[in-house]
């Protein structure tokens, strides 16, 4: 080896060397960094600060476990994973009324064609007991059509009812009604309101029934079933029994706090009209805009819309802690924008949350339960359980249902 050559070889010796130093120092600064918490200057991190934060009052635990049945209520959070419960709870001073709710489980939501469901086969699932494709809407992969809850619950003397935070033809409500291939068909979806197995619907979507591609109106059908129809809150307000169709909004709801307190209200508007039916009732009560604010990866709207549907969850869990025979279930079909919670100022209000995905995400979602029955709620089971654990709660005898039998 020529010298030459041995003088090149130290030089780059030499230059590995400190370039290999200067890595391992850029490294311990970035650590320290991260160790001080500046790495949230870096990482764009989202915080919303809640001015609607609301107290929680106590709800006694039901004084009698084993009591009778008489009444289902189900909440469905659309797009209400663990990480959107947990945002409302800190932006809301570490506290909310699911948290009476203490019987939890899991469900895992899984469609028939698709590991990530969207909300018309969640909503069918749960609904109906069986799984489907994604887009289905009480109906099962071969387009036939599955009997749901709601309309077996009818078909027990049962009042029933649909509140959604959004249009009522929309898939989640859908599922408990219609029977349809795709969840896009709106005017279909429509059509099977005018029904003798629904007492009672509030939400969106009058331009579904009234300004239809076939300049049908479904107005006076709904009518002639016996339907009060209903096109404002004040007129709401006066309405005091009998079956109601309360369409609030040509197309969807507004956002909260846009809506003001319309999810609590409507609840309790169907409440108290449904707990007139000596047989016991069957109410869905849909928070549909969580799962917005994860598509749009707002940690504002997924917290406004948290606290407003869990608001709503206090009238009802104050409404079954009184009456003693209510189940009350709370759920969600999927998990929407693979949310996080960063951090939290719970008395202020302020809430640091990220997101992964503008879409739906696969993971398991949590089940609440409160009242008689809860306890089969808890444990970690498929979203066809929940319809399947509510039909045992009401002890119908459904033998002769192909979807009833496990
Ligand atoms: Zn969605």
């Amino acid at each position: 080896m020529t010298q030459k050559i041995k003088i090149l070889l130290l030089f780059i010796l030499i230059v590995q060397f400190s370039w290999a130093q200067t890595t391992t120092a850029t490294k311990e600064v970035k650590t320290k960094a991260y160790l001080k918490g500046e790495y949230k200057k870096e990482a764009k991190g989202k915080v919303y600060t809640t001015k609607n934060q609301h107290k929680v009052e106590v709800i006694a635990p039901i004084a009698n476990p084993k009591a009778q049945i008489k009444n289902i209520i189900l909440l469905i959070g659309d797009g209400m994973g663990v990480s959107e419960v947990f945002a409302g709870l800190s932006a809301n001073n570490d506290q909310l009324y699911i948290e009476y709710a203490n019987r939890i489980g899991f469900q895992k939501t899984k469609s028939k064609n698709k590991y990530k469901t969207d909300s018309a086969a969640g909503g069918t699932s749960m609904a109906c007991g069986i799984k489907t494709n994604n887009g289905f809407v009480g109906m099962d992969a071969d387009s036939n059509s599955v009997e749901s809850i709601l309309e077996t619950a009818a078909k027990h003397g049962k009042a029933t009812g649909l509140v959604a935070a959004a249009k009522i033809t929309h898939a989640t409500p859908a599922s408990f009604i219609a029977h349809v291939p795709s969840r896009k068909q709106y005017e279909d979806i429509a059509e099977f309101f005018i029904s003798d197995d629904l007492d009672l619907f509030i939400g969106g979507g009058l331009d579904d029934f009234n300004k239809r591609e076939d300049s049908r109106t479904l107005l006076p059908d709904l009518e002639s079933k016996g339907f009060q129809i209903v096109k404002t809150e004040e007129e709401l307000i006066e309405i005091k029994e009998g079956k109601v169709a309360a369409l609030l909004s040509s197309g969807h709801i507004a956002k909260y706090p846009v809506r003001g307190e319309f999810l609590p209200n409507s609840t309790n508007k169907a409440i108290e009209i449904l707990s007139q039916n000596d047989q016991g009732f069957f109410l869905m009560v849909e928070g549909s805009q969580i799962d917005w604010g994860g598509h749009d990866n707002s940690v504002e709207y997924v917290v406004e819309e948290m606290l407003d549907f869990d608001r709503t969850v206090g009238e009802v869990l104050k409404f079954a802690a009184d009456d003693g025979n209510t189940l009350v279930i709370i759920t969600a079909d999927h998990e929407t924008g693979g949310m996080s919670v960063h951090d939290a100022n719970p008395e202020k209000g302020r809430l640091e949350g990220r997101f992964t995905t503008g879409s739906h995400t696969s993971v398991m979602v949590p089940v609440f339960a409160y009242g008689p029955g809860a306890d089969a709620f808890m444990g970690i089971y498929e979203n066809t359980e929940v319809f399947h654990k509510m039909l045992e709660a009401f002890k119908f005898d459904t033998s002769k249902a192909s979807n009833h039998k496990k």
